[in-house]
């Protein structure tokens, strides 16, 4: 079978192919460097390797606020070799971490490749340490193994595991939920213009606090924030929420129409939204000129990263004037990513999936202006000249909402006003 051959999607009207091959993402444990800013009161305990430590503490150095929520329980030779007991060794770890943080409400013991090697069941100790950490703790476990996850799919594997612990609504009032870890400050202003639209009760998963998941019930509308959220939406649908569907709030574009999705869930009248919403997209607007002159024609590689490619592709083209030349994406969730895949232009190359060494003689052969990449990358790309992008910093940055849309643009126009003054 051809590994290139295009799958017809007549919504889109883009040229969608698959590829299978050597990949070159990071693994799921990423995700801790964003999360354990999010849920204040909750510790990531990764049960892995030096390597797993290591990734993680140079993750956490691209962050100028890291904090010591998160931590590696090392597994060693004697445990890979079987010789000692990795559950007594981990309740001992556990035990000595709650003692020393006393503030600490939700641990997540994570996954990671080795911890599947030797077969270790951490949804089990989870279970064990939560009995006997009861009541002041809880304790909760997903993966974050390379074997099984990439980059941001941690993220869709913790908040996948924090479904069954939100508490059950006690009514079917309608009820809106965004789903997927933003920033503080961009959700403080997502949830003013949502309270100036009318919409009062509206909560947002991850919580900051443990103690604080909300509710969830049959009136339960969901809006996900993020694209790589799969799992989560899957466990929320099996609790009865149902999606709105919207393309991701990137942009000027992207954010309007995914607030309009929530108001016309709720019935919000069309001038109230546009009242509501005109000061934002102003702001938006004179934010994004000056960047337009340096990214309009230009054009653009995406390498699959963070499942974040289409709608920044969606947001570059069609706000920005940026060709598209590739647009790489590890996983391609038709559903929740058919708002955004129907507005890009036609004939636009998805690709999901990746065989590195093509897709590097692809980009090499079209020498694009701009190539997004992961950290691996980056380097040899920019020793050969090309100007690049780190898809990380993208998942670290606020990027969502109007009055993120100029740093949006910024973050991509930098690395080409750099380049520029390197060739001068
Ligand atoms: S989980 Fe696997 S891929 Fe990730 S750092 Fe640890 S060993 Fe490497």
């Amino acid at each position: 079978m051809n590994a290139h051959a295009p799958v017809p999607s007549p919504a889109a009207g883009c040229d969608i192919r698959h590829e299978r091959g050597q990949r070159a993402v990071f693994c799921g444990l990423t995700g801790i460097v964003w999360l354990h800013r999010k849920i204040q009161d909750a510790f990531f305990l990764v049960v892995g390797s030096r390597t797993c430590a290591h990734l993680i503490q140079s993750a956490a150095g691209v962050m100028i606020f890291a904090e010591p929520r998160f931590a590696t329980a090392i597994i060693d030779e004697r445990d890979l070799a079987g010789l000692a007991d990795a559950n007594e060794e981990l309740d001992r770890v556990v035990g000595r971490l709650i003692e020393r943080r006393p503030d600490i409400r939700l641990l997540f013991l994570v996954g990671s490749c080795p911890s599947e090697v030797i077969k270790l069941d951490l949804g089990r100790a989870a279970e064990r340490l939560s009995r006997n950490l009861h009541p002041g703790v809880r304790v909760l476990s997903y993966s974050g193994s390379g074997i099984e996850t990439t980059f941001t799919q941690g993220e869709d594997a913790c908040l996948a595991a924090l479904v069954p612990e939100m508490p059950q609504a006690r009514d079917a009032a309608p009820r809106l939920l965004v789903v997927g870890a933003l920033a503080d400050v961009v959700e403080d202003q997502f949830a003013r213009i949502f309270a100036d639209l009318g919409l009062a009760d509206i909560r947002f998963l991850p919580a900051r606090r443990a103690g604080e998941m909300p509710a969830l019930g049959p009136g339960t509308r969901y809006l996900l924030a993020q694209p790589f959220l799969a799992d989560t939406a899957r466990a929320l649908e099996a609790r009865g929420a149902t999606r709105i569907p919207a393309p991701f709030p990137l942009g000027i574009e992207g954010t309007t129409a995914w607030l309009r999705a929530a108001a016309e869930a709720f019935d919000v009248p069309a001038d109230r939204f546009a009242r509501v919403t005109a000061p934002g997209r102003a702001r938006a607007e004179t934010a994004l000129e000056p960047h337009r002159a340096r990214l309009a024609g230009k054009r653009v590689f995406f390498f699959p990263d963070s499942q974040l490619e289409l709608p920044l592709s969606r947001f570059l083209s069609r706000e920005m004037g940026t060709a598209l030349v590739e647009v790489g994406t590890p996983y391609l969730h038709r559903q929740h990513h058919a708002p955004d895949l129907a507005l890009l232009p036609a004939g636009t190359r998805v690709v999901e999936g990746q065989s590195l060494d093509a897709q590097m003689d692809r980009c090499r052969a079209a020498r694009p202006d701009l190539t997004v990449c992961g950290l691996g990358l980056a380097n040899p790309l920019e020793a050969e000249g090309f100007a690049t992008k780190w898809s990380i910093e993208l998942l670290f940055t606020p990027i969502q909402g109007y009055d993120q849309a100029g740093d949006l643009a910024e973050l991509f126009a930098r690395p080409l006003k750099r380049r520029a003054r390197l060739e001068v």
